[in-house]
This record gives C-alpha cells, structure tokens and sequence, in this order.
C-alpha cells in the first residue's frame, strides 16, 4: 500500500473506507476511524468516545464524518469511473485502426492485381 494513501485507512481495523464504512473524525484529537470502530471497537466513557490512538476524549455530539476522506473516496469512484470509460474508448479506437489497416491492406492487395 501507499503510504499517502493511509488516511483511507481505518487506524483500528485497518480496512478501507467506503461510501458504506464512512470516516468518522473525533472532532477533539483530529483521529478518523471507520463507523463501524467507533460504534462497537472504540470505548465510551461519559458520552464521549477515547481514542485509541491517543486517549483524548471526544463527546458523541462531536464525531463528525470526515469529509476530506469521504470526497477523495467519491473522487476516485469518478475517476475509475472515468478510467474505464477511458479504456472502452482505447478499445474502440484500436478497433477502428485494425478496421482501417485491414481495409488499407485490401485496397493494397486489389491494387497489386490490377
Ligand atoms: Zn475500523
Ligand atoms: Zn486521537
């Protein structure tokens, strides 16, 4: 893996956020896990959840979804998209070449009888 790709990371499971194992950040240290973590792996203590990473309490009310990760998410969903758009496209193109090189090489051959 990546090293700049970490912060797709869940630093408790160690699985990659989706559009469905959302990001969570508590708010007061900064950290981000997966929805999943915070609700069952992460422990609560008077309403706040402590992060693992650094024992800093955050109250419930203050984890918030991290939308850095969750737009890079949504970019790279785009962009594979995109990727493979791209490829149907190189398929095509090739196909056309071959079409024109088969036609070209028709003509040559007609071309060598005449
Ligand atoms: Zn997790
Ligand atoms: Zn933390």
């Amino acid at each position: 893996m990546e090293p700049s790709l970490n912060f797709t990371f869940c630093d408790a499971c160690h699985e990659q956020f989706t559009a469905q194992k959302i990001p969570l950040t508590l708010v007061n240290c900064g950290h981000t896990f997966c929805k999943a973590c915070i609700n069952q792996n992460i422990e609560t203590v008077h309403s706040s959840k402590v992060c693992p990473e650094c024992n800093e309490a955050t109250p419930l009310d203050q984890i918030r979804p991290n939308k850095k990760v969750l737009k890079y998410l949504q970019t790279r969903e785009v962009n594979k998209t995109l990727a493979d758009q791209q490829t149907l496209l190189d398929q095509s193109c090739r196909t056309t070449k071959e079409q024109t090189l088969t036609s070209e090489m028709l003509f040559g051959s007609l071309g060598m009888k005449q």
